[in-house]
């Protein structure tokens, strides 16, 4: 923790300020040029001469235990879903503690450099790893070790059938009790309906007694019969704790029935509970059983942002065998997003942000009066190579400086030279 200014940054209302950092947090936001410059040590001060400045970023949902891992040795032959998850299992065979550490700690740095300082990152049991618990264990050091810089939330995927086998129960608890910080699930991918209920059910009860959030991929198919939402959602509203569950995918409501949809809609607004939507992935392992039109087999943004309910937007894969591509760049993510989601207006910038930085931070846990850029507030902050929230996704901005609590944590600069002009630099603003 330490104290920073940033001088002449630009808020999201158009506000030009001088953000003044000390002891790790905001102790004052001043109109641009009125702050206190000289009283902070040389390689204590900022001047972001009008870039943009936003709180720092978080990631909702990843698998960093799993990152880095395609082609090493297995690739996904077929580029879908399900062949993934049987490359993803071979790829872990025989790993170590430390091979997982290693690939952790590179996207992490990824992560920093982009101005992600919270990642909530999913891990599973894996029989074929060293032992049952090797990812859990590495994931655990890992969050320790950087614990102050980039915080870590882990959650535990629990092997298939754990509802109804002691013993594969027993495993996610376990993961519990050594740490974890969420419980997760994937009932979609049960044999049976009701096995998938029983999944869901084990899985909320359990997140009820050791008091955790919930957070379950689910029906992340095109398969419009594939129905736990409904379940997560009635469940979690009877139990009153909507508000820190969250429904990841949901893909297939891209398929459902409008008449279903709207039901589902209002039943996920009344309970509380959250979605994640995951552009990137999902756009390459939908729509794979398709023939022409083919489905992008992408949840219903729109229709569940007009309910109420939050919706957030996640990475996903990095490099695994799901995705090859991905470098954690939420920048690049939510680019995308805008084609994907038919979010092309100019105005739709704000609501792209706002997504980006407060949904996210709510799925993430983090109390809306706490987030932001405010006097008091944790003095973390992004300032990017651009003035407005639409350039910064139009030009995907490289993040100029990233803080954690009043210290650096990252600085990247563009250069980019032309030969053709007098002056070679280029300018990639749209003002002429
Ligand atoms: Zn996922």
């Amino acid at each position: 923790m330490g104290d920073y200014i940033v001088k002449n940054c630009t808020l999201l209302n158009n506000d030009n300020v001088d953000i003044e950092i000390r002891d790790g947090h905001i102790d004052s936001l001043v109109r641009a040029g009125d702050g206190d410059w000289e009283s902070y040590g040389e390689n204590r001060r900022f001047d972001a001469a009008g870039r943009l400045v936003s709180p720092p970023l978080t990631e909702p949902h990843t698998h960093i235990f799993n990152a880095l891992s395609e082609g090493r040795p297995n690739k996904n032959q077929e580029g879908t879903l399900e062949q993934a998850w049987r490359t993803g299992a071979l790829n872990r065979q025989g790993k170590t503690k430390e091979a997982v550490k290693t690939r952790a700690r590179r996207v992490i740095s990824w992560f920093a450099t982009y101005g992600v300082t919270r990642v909530r990152t999913h891990l599973s049991i894996s029989e074929t790893e060293a032992n049952l618990y090797t990812s859990a264990e590495a994931m655990l050091e890992i969050r320790e070790e950087f614990d102050g810089l980039v915080e870590l939330q882990l959650v535990g995927l629990p092997a298939k059938g754990f509802a109804r086998d002691d013993e594969l129960y027993d495993q996610l608890e376990t993961m519990i009790e050594m740490g974890i910080d969420v419980v997760g699930g994937w009932p979609h991918r049960e044999d049976t309906r009701e096995k998938g209920v029983d999944h869901v059910y084990a899985g909320l009860e359990l997140a009820e007694r050791y008091g955790l959030p919930v957070d379950f991929h689910i029906d992340e198919t095109d398969d419009p019969n594939s129905r736990y939402t409904e379940v997560l959602a009635s469940k979690s509203k009877e139990l009153g704790i909507g508000d820190r569950v969250t429904a990841s995918h949901t893909t297939a409501m891209h398929s459902y029935p409008n008449a279903y949809a709207d039901k589902l809609i209002r039943l996920l607004a009344e309970s509380g509970i959250s979605v994640v939507t995951n552009p990137l992935s999902n756009c390459v392992l939908q729509g794979r059983y398709d023939d022409y039109p083919r489905r992008r087999g992408h949840t219903r943004i729109d229709e569940l942002e007009a309910a109420g309910v939050t919706v957030a937007v996640g990475q996903d894969d990095i490099s695994d065998s799901a995705n090859p591509y991905g470098d954690g760049d939420p920048l690049k993510m939510l680019f995308h997003f805008a084609h994907f989601a038919h979010k092309n207006r100019l105005d739709d910038a704000k609501d792209l942000w706002r997504m980006l930085t407060y949904s996210n931070a709510e799925v993430y846990g983090l109390d809306p009066n706490e987030y932001g850029l405010s006097e008091g507030n944790e003095g973390s902050l992004v300032v990017y190579d651009a003035e407005t929230p639409f350039d910064a996704i139009r030009t995907i901005a490289p993040r100029t400086l990233v803080l954690s609590y009043g210290e650096p944590l990252a600085k990247t600069d563009r250069t980019s030279t032309v030969f053709y002009n007098e002056d070679d630099s280029v300018d990639f603003s749209r003002e002429i």
